[in-house]
Order: C-alpha cells, then structure tokens, then sequence
C-alpha cells in the first residue's frame, strides 16, 4: 500500500471511529485507486485525498411533525453535500430508523464515485432522517415529508442540490417533498428533485431503472463470460423497487429469480418470481407491510424459511444481494463461494463487508461486480430525467430504455478498460473505483489544486 494513501485511510480511521460504515467505505475506494496516486504525484502534492474525505458541506436539522392523535415527535434530518465538481450535488432521501451521520457520510462518499461512472455531470450526496415510516397513516407521512422541506428547500435547487428517493422515500414521499418545495418558493425550478410521479414531471422508467440497469450491467459480465442469462437463477435480497425491477427485467430475458429475503425470512420459489400475477402481488405486499415476505410464500405455496437468509443455497447462478448495507458478512461470503455460484453482482450500496468482499473477489472461479456500477442506473435516470426537466420534453420509455442499457455496457466497459489499464485483469471492483476517482479526482484539480 502507498505511504500517502495509508495515511489518509489511518487519519480516518482515527478520526471517525464512531463512523464505522463510512470508514469502511473510504478503505474500500482508496485501496483499489493507489495506481493512480502513484501516476499522480501532483494529488499528493495538494493532498486531494484528505479533501475527498472531508464532505464539501453537511448539516443538520430538526423535523417536528404530529401524529394523527395529535402527539407531536422530532426527528433528525441530513443532508450531505459530499462532493459537485463535476456537477450539483446528486443524490437520494433515505427515511429509516438506522440512519446516522455515518449512514449518510457512507452512501454520499459512494454517491460521489457512481454518480462519476454514470458519464453525466452530477456531483454526489445524500440525506435523509432516522424517521421510521413503518406503519405510520398517509396523513403523518405528509406532515412528516412537508416538515422536513420546510428545513431542506433553501440548500436545494436545480443548480445547487437535486435530491431523490432511496429507501423509505419513493414515488409519494417524493410528490409530498416536491409539493412543498413549490409551495414555499413558489416555482417549478426545473423539478429539483427527480423520482417525482409522471403528471409531476417525472421520468419514465424511473422506477423500474435501478433493477433493470443492474440486469443490463449483469448482462455485459455474462457476455464477457461468453455465457448467457437464459435460464440463469438468480437470488437476490429485498423484495424492494429494485429488487422487483431486477425480478421483471430478468423474467423478460428469459432468466428467474428463485430466492429473494426480507427482514422476516426468505421466500424460495423455484419456478420462479416471474410473472405478471408474482409481480403484482409483491407491490400489494410491500404496500400493505414492509417487514415481511411470507405472504408470498403462502399465497404462491413455495417455501418460507423464517429468520435467516438464503445466502449460500446450492441451486443458484447469480448472487445479487439488493437490500441493507452489510447484508453479506465473512460467514455468508463462505457459504456462497462454496455454493458454487459464479457470478456475486452487488446491488445496494455497500452490501458486502470488506472483509467478505475482498474474500469473494479471491475467489478464482467468481466475479465479483461493485455495486456503485451496478446500480448506477438508477441515478443515471434520475440525471436524464433533469434534462428532460430542464429541456421541457418528455422522452418515451423506449428512450429511456435505450440510453439507460447504453449507460450500463459503458460503465461495464469504463470499469473493465480501467482495471486492465492498470494491469489488474477483469477486476470490476478495482475497475469502477479507479475510473470514478479519476474522473472526480480530474475535475476537483481542474477547478484550483490548491
Ligand atoms: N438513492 C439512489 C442511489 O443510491 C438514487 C439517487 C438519485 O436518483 O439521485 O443511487
């Protein structure tokens, strides 16, 4: 490991030892990019790498809102401005209890490299609030999401700040957020936050965007695999948009997804989530209840197992872990790379421990894909829907589709270019972390070194 890349990861590491989330996630980027430091020995000069760590700006704010008996909370909103040089901050809303300042630093310093490797000019960030929407009424997710752009609204705009959804923050939190913006300034400002329902603004294909362009992705390392996703079986985690996104595009192409996990268990279906009746009722279930999938298994009479995951299961293809952050530890990492699986493709961000990662990655007969391509797609919509905002047009879905799948096979193509550049193979995780800091790391010395 390089001098000055150490120390920086050691100066972290001794500063945010309360952050352990966004600590790992420093560690995993700057182990991959020490090439470049090494190519550059200018960004050691005006030391780049401590100011990349540090996020441009960040805050804080308090929420109050009342609950339908007339009870009033407060909770804690952020936003986290981590990085615009190469365009407005970007980046999603996450409501969930968990939340805390090194959720967000984590998903914003991530936000930065992946909104990089979409080839669009978004800068990075993140927000959010330790909220927790679970079985709260309509009426107190509106006064919650308008309370929470009361603080927001200043520090946002089309130029400055574009938020959007990410967990507990989809279509109608995003319609009740946009609502309020409006009402306060008064002006439409190019949409300002992307996700937004399609009589708003928004785009199509959206919704569906994160799940497809992580199929689109998966296809590209199939092909250069020269293998194919026919027939494949896939098993993935959530049962979320982007879980379902992935079910719907791989069932299209002719693969399925045999496994999928919530907080309560895991569903097994071998025949398959792959049709339009599945479908359809896993948006009635995650409507009705967040927390639990069994009712799939009882409805379509296939196997629930309670408790656990199904990480590791024999009958599986393709791994594609698409729900929390650290979902997949050393102890499932061993499990799946002795199930026989070929093909681990992150979906949420930062779903591996680096521990596990790094072991799956030294797996001879696996490939392993980094999430922040994988599932770049979906800001990568969100950044198409601004030029739509921006332009006054509103493209079809075919459009849509086209420069989303086009956007897929060139960020598998910048990733794969990246690492053999360096010398690394087919190394996707080295290769995504490389080409977004080089871009971001280009741009910030653009901009004044020093
Ligand atoms: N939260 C999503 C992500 O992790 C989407 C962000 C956006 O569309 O701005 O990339």
């Amino acid at each position: 490991m390089n001098s000055y890349v150490q120390s920086v990861i050691d100066k972290v590491k001794e500063k945010h030892g309360t952050e352990p989330e966004f600590v790992q996630t420093v560690e995993e980027v700057f182990s991959s990019i020490v090439p470049v430091i090494e190519k550059h020995p200018e960004y050691v000069k005006y030391d780049l790498l401590n100011r990349m760590v540090e996020p441009e700006r960040m805050f804080t704010f308090h929420i109050v809102w009342m609950d339908d008996e007339g009870n009033y909370h407060t909770n804690i909103g952020y936003r986290c401005q981590f990085n615009g040089a190469i365009g407005p901050y970007k980046g999603g809303l996450r409501f969930q209890k968990n939340v805390n300042p090194s959720i967000i630093k984590f998903l914003g310093f991530e936000q930065t490299f992946k909104n990089a490797l979409t080839g669009l000019p978004i800068g990075g960030a993140k927000g959010g609030s330790d909220f927790d929407p679970a079985g709260k009424s309509d009426a107190e997710i509106l006064r919650f999401c308008q309370s929470f752009m009361t603080a927001l609204y200043r520090y946002i705009g089309p130029d400055i700040d574009v938020p959007a959804g990410d967990m507990g923050v989809g279509g109608r939190e995003i319609g009740y957020l946009f609502g309020q913006y409006r009402r306060l300034t008064g002006a439409w400002k190019n949409g300002v936050m992307t996700g937004k329902g399609l009589a708003s603004g928004g785009s199509l294909i959206r919704p569906e965007a994160t799940g497809y362009g992580a199929v689109y992705y998966l296809c590209e390392v199939l092909k250069h695999e020269n293998d194919s996703i026919e027939g494949k079986r896939i098993a993935v985690s959530g049962y979320g948009n982007v879980a379902w996104g992935i079910m719907k595009k791989a069932a299209e192409l002719g693969a399925k997804v045999t496994y999928m996990a919530g907080p309560d268990g895991y569903v097994h279906d071998p025949d398959g989530i792959n049709t339009e009746e599945k479908l359809n009722f896993i948006l009635e279930m995650r409507a009705k209840d967040s927390m639990h999938c069994k009712p799939y298994a009882e409805k379509f009479c296939c196997e629930f197992v309670e408790g656990t995951k199904h990480w590791g299961a024999k009958d599986v293809d393709i791994v594609m872990p698409a729900a929390l952050q650290n979902d997949v530890t050393m102890e499932w990492a061993e499990k799946i790379a002795a199930s026989g699986a070929k093909y681990y493709i992150e979906v949420a961000n930062m779903p591996t421990t680096n521990d596990a990662l790094n072991y799956l990655r030294s797996q001879k007969h696996m490939i392993v894909a980094p999430s922040k391509a994988v599932n770049a797609g979906g800001v990568g919509v969100s950044a198409l829907e601004m030029s739509q905002n921006s332009e006054r047009l509103v493209w079809t879905a075919e459009e849509v589709d086209q420069h989303l799948r086009k956007m897929m096979i060139e960020i598998h193509k910048a990733s794969a270019e990246a690492a053999a550049e360096y010398g690394l193979g087919y190394d996707l995780v080295a290769g995504a972390n490389l080409a977004g800091f080089k871009k971001v790391a280009e741009a910030m010395m653009e901009q004044g070194p020093f």
